[in-house]
């Protein structure tokens, strides 16, 4: 039987656009989306700030709280920009951009920043990133193959480390995953996070670096998705965003649900609890205020450990609080136009773990990017204010003085400071806006064996008192980038 009312949990992206995909593929089906707090989108949070500089020249500026920017690989991401006519607001950075091409690392107990190569001929002018990555990969095909035997998954440490050495996981490795999960490499599945890894060996009978060389020609599945000309505008982009930032899309996602009839979208609405029919079909979804709300079909995008707490115990359900959530603290600045440029053009960077593991007495710095080279687009008024953000926070424990002002000032001169002392010593400028946010349990963290755990957590849906009528998707369960949670929203539903 098709849905006839259905009830999606969560009004962050993935809720939004569930309930779109929804109501697109069940046009006869009435939706409620239920989101606790007042107002929708979840973590992507866009403002303008005003700011003025000492002349009383004046900026808008657009900050992101949240999530950024985009990767144009997710065809999900593309069809919702071509579905919801975003097409003239998109922000690309080229993939020629330096925005694009130069990205560096901050190496503790190195000054400054360390430029990462680009391609092939960057390898000279990056000396001491090469002197590590080059020899790592050149020795990586010739090392026996050694994947654990019966092990289906592993940390992306142990997999880098057993492939290239632990110098490259610790530098290299470990920076990413602080730039993507704010997380400790150490613990994070690699089938769950990048399994282009796993697969890579797989080809490769046992080495990466073979097994990315034999990656032959994908199928393109772009024709399943109804992208328009919006992959033609992301060609050449390594990310993009909107004029008015990420906020747009779930902006126009809640504008294109309020149009339609038989969706209702209200926000101050906390889901208690969900409680499958013991006599009937379907389920019961009572709310903070006593109400008690009953649909053919419920779609869970809330965490995982949320969903736990609004279970009953005749419908408890495998695995929703085996993986922890990271803290992240967001600092967005603004520095006013000064002579002197605040940071080498570029990405941003990002800091590896430290030699010792995650001290308490550590900086708490995950890295920091530079917005305005990729986004400068995006702000309006006069020229010559730099935006960038910086993360604290996942591994590290953060006190309240670690985003101070001073201190986040402080450790960014020290980041930046080959660049101020070329130039005579400069210090960085006063800030002309500052805003420190703490994003409690912000990224799901999926542990070793994640992939795994989720297909029980699925099979235990279509069996038992659920009888397949509550989905359970999000960035806790299928991938936290935007582009993974819209994909997973995009097949909530499909065997209904
Ligand atoms: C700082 C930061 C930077 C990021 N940067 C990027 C990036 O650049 N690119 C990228 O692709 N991804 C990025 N991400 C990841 C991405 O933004 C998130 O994974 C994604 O937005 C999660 O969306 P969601 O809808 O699954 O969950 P959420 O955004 O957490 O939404 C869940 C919603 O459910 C509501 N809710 C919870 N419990 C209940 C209840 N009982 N009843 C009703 N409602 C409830 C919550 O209030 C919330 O609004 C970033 C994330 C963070 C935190």
């Amino acid at each position: 039987m098709p849905p006839s009312t259905i009830a999606v949990i969560g009004g962050g992206i993935t809720g939004l656009s569930s309930a779109f995909h929804l109501s697109r593929r069940f046009p006869q089906a009435s939706i409620i989306l239920l989101e606790k707090s007042s107002r929708d989108g979840g973590w992507i949070r866009s403002r303008r700030v005003e700011v003025k500089d000492s002349h009383g020249n004046k900026a808008e500026i657009l900050l992101e709280a949240g999530p950024r920017s985009l990767r144009p690989n997710s065809k999900a991401i593309l069809e919702l920009t071509n579905l919801l006519h975003l097409t003239s607001s998109i922000i690309t950075t080229p993939k020629s951009s330096k925005a694009a091409k130069d990205r560096f690392l901050h190496i503790p107990g190195r000054p400054g920043l360390t430029r990462l190569p680009s391609s092939p001929l960057s390898l000279l002018s990056t000396p001491y990133a090469s002197s590590i990555l080059v020899p790592s990969i050149l020795r990586e095909p010739i090392r026996r193959a050694n994947r654990p035997k019966d092990a289906d998954d592993e940390s992306v440490s142990s997999l880098l480390a057993r492939r290239f050495g632990h110098k490259l996981e610790r530098i290299f490795g470990s920076a990413l995953v602080h730039g993507i999960y704010a997380a400790d490499a150490r613990a994070l599945s690699v089938k769950a996070t990048f399994p282009i890894l796993l697969e890579a060996e797989e080809r490769g009978r046992g080495s990466i670096v073979l097994g990315m060389l034999k990656a032959g020609s994908k199928e393109s599945d772009l024709q399943q998705y109804d992208v328009g000309d919006v992959q033609s505008l992301v060609n050449d982009a390594a990310v993009f965003s909107f004029v008015d930032g990420l906020g747009t899309i779930p902006k126009s996602l809640r504008e294109y649900l309020d149009k339609s009839e038989k969706v209702t979208v209200r926000t101050n609405a906390v889901v208690t609890s969900l409680r499958p029919k013991l006599n009937a079909e379907g389920i019961e979804v009572d709310l903070a205020n006593g109400e008690t709300l009953s649909a053919s079909h419920v779609v869970s995008a809330i965490p995982l450990d949320r969903l736990e707490d609004l279970l009953p115990s005749h419908g408890a359900l495998p695995h929703l609080t085996t993986n922890p959530m990271s803290s992240v603290t967001v600092v967005n600045i603004v520095f006013p136009p000064s002579k002197t440029p605040i940071h080498p053009p570029g990405f941003g960077y990002l800091i590896p773990r430290p030699v010792g593991g995650y001290s308490r007495r550590g900086t708490g710095f995950l890295g920091t990017v530079f917005d305005s080279c990729s986004l400068g687009a995006q702000d309006t008024g006069a020229p010559g204010f730099t935006k960038l953000t910086v993360m604290l926070g996942g591994p590290y424990e953060i006190t309240p003085a670690h985003t101070k002002i001073e201190n986040v000032l402080a450790q960014l001169q020290h980041h930046l400071s080959p660049i101020h002392h070329r130039i005579g010593g400069a210090r960085l400028p006063w800030p002309v806006y500052f805003e420190a946010m703490e994003h409690n349990e912000c990224i799901p963290l999926p542990l070793v064996g994640h992939v795994r755990r989720m297909e029980e957590l699925r099979a235990a849906l279509k069996t038992g008192p659920w009888k397949g009528k509550l989905e359970v998707i999000g960035a806790s369960v299928d991938g936290v980038s935007v582009g993974d949670c819209v994909e997973a929203a995009r097949k909530v539903g499909r065997d209904w």
